[in-house]
């Protein structure tokens, strides 16, 4: 079953948009199937299950960390990680920098977008988006290209849509400021949403359920 979802699922993709796999909770052999179907990006949330699956089938794909990131796991993150899509505050910004510079790296970042600006919610407010991406784009070992974005947890996905057409136009309105082709990722759409958000614009789409099927409640 996973082999044929991921299989579907990718070749119903735009030739522009690109499957992270959402791997939390998942094992693996769930997660080596996917990728023997075609799978080149993994997403995790949590970086214990991140360091064991990393350690397990390595550089044979890209991995992005999409889970909420805590500063005291940052140094461990910028090593494994190709993105953190999951950008969303300065102090993060700065940690992550720092630990980047350290060992040498540039770290590929996506701004987290509250696009429904929730208060008990991550991510950074659709008002505060161009004064932060001025800010995050100071730091020499962040390389800031885009955005992205949960939306509010509504099961009708069209009721969705309109959050990513904001994040969708705040993307472009940068797009449009900035002539380099560093910004250039919009990550949004999760298994419910991701064809909505594929018409909205998304070149990244996150995908656990859909290919995975439901999350069992952790032993
Ligand atoms: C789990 C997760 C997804 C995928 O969700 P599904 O509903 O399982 O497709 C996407 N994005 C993030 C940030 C997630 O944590």
């Amino acid at each position: 079953m996973i082999k044929e979802k991921t299989k579907s699922i990718l070749q119903n993709l735009p030739e522009r948009a690109d499957l992270v796999v959402a791997a939390k909770d998942r094992s693996r052999e769930e997660i080596k199937q996917t990728i023997e179907s075609g799978a080149k990006i993994i997403g995790e949330n949590y970086l214990k299950q991140a360091k064991a699956n990393y350690a397990f089938l390595g550089a044979k794909v890209k991995w992005h960390f999409i889970g909420h990131l805590q500063k005291n796991k940052v140094r461990k993150a910028v090593k494994i990680f190709d993105m953190i899509e999951t950008l969303d505050s300065l102090a993060l910004a700065e940690i992550i920098n720092k630990e980047s510079e350290r060992i040498k790296k540039v770290m590929p970042v996506l701004i987290e977008v509250n696009s429904a600006s929730e208060p008990q919610k991550f991510g950074i407010f659709p008002d505060e988006v161009l004064e932060f991406k001025e800010k995050v784009s100071r730091l020499p070992h962040l390389q800031v290209c885009g955005l992205m974005t949960m939306g509010p947890f509504i099961r009708d996905s069209e009721k969705i849509r309109p959050y990513f057409r904001k994040t969708k136009e705040i993307f472009d309105q940068i797009k449009n400021k900035n002539q380099g082709n560093q910004w250039k990722y919009l990550s949004m759409g999760m298994s419910s949403s991701y064809k909505v958000a594929l018409e909205e614009g998304a070149n990244i789409v996150r995908v656990g359920t859909a290919i995975f099927g439901p999350r069992q409640p952790k032993k």
